[in-house]
């Protein structure tokens, strides 16, 4: 799995002119990421960054789908909204499942969104440090470093972490239906059958018993 993404975006000669006739036209402003004309350049991005992440999303590592649009949306890192003029930025750029993005785009709206970047909004170059940012920045950041994730839960290492958990709401499969099942590795198993083994009163080794079966149950 891909920890950081190393190769930004390039755009060729003819989305360059492209960009930057949109971004010198009067009207532009963050909604102009949407206009017919940028479909070209969406795709672009959106191709080069399912490739380079591997079709994870960079925030809750899902996969992102690798034919449509609709569950792999451009992000925007640090959001359009409040920085348009970084808006084609190799690296303000990933791509990201439709839930991840879309609880982003919520936050926006509701006028709560967490603001990624520390100082301000009027910046002209493009943060460089890792450190200017509150989220796990996936072209700075080693995703790992920040964020375990443990049978669905994702619990946060660093106060990156914690920041990208709430500002992504990544527990919110496990809110929604509970803890998955997932298959009991080898170890332990082989950690209950020690226990059960252990138990010398006739109550606990029936407990473990139990504990054992429903293990096995869950693998079948
Ligand atoms: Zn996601």
């Amino acid at each position: 799995m891909v920890n950081i993404i190393r190769n930004p975006v390039s755009y060729c000669e003819d989305l360059e002119n492209l960009m930057v006739s949109i971004k010198n036209s009067e009207s532009f402003s963050h909604t102009s990421w949407s206009i017919a004309e940028l479909q070209v350049l969406r795709v672009h991005i959106r191709n080069h960054y399912r490739i380079q992440q591997q079709g994870i999303c960079a925030y809750c590592r899902q996969r992102v789908s690798l034919q449509s649009a609709a569950n792999c949306h451009v992000e925007h890192i640090a959001p359009k909204s409040k920085y348009p003029q970084f808006m084609f930025e190799p690296k303000n750029l990933c791509v990201a499942c439709a839930d991840c993005n879309e609880i982003k785009k919520e936050q926006e709206t509701l006028g709560e969104e967490p603001d990624p970047i520390c100082n301000g909004n009027d910046r002209v170059l493009y943060p460089r440090a890792a450190s200017s940012f509150y989220i796990v920045h996936p072209h700075f950041d080693d995703y790992d470093e920040h964020i375990e994730i443990f049978n669905g839960h994702y619990v946060d290492k660093t106060e990156k972490g914690h920041f990208t958990i709430g500002a992504c709401k990544l527990n919110r499969r496990l809110r929604a239906f509970g803890w998955e099942e997932t298959l009991i590795s080898e170890p332990e198993l082989n950690c209950l059958m020690t226990d059960f083994l252990g138990a010398d009163d006739a109550i606990v080794k029936n407990e473990k018993l139990q504990s054992i079966k429903r293990a096995l149950v869950k693998v079948s």
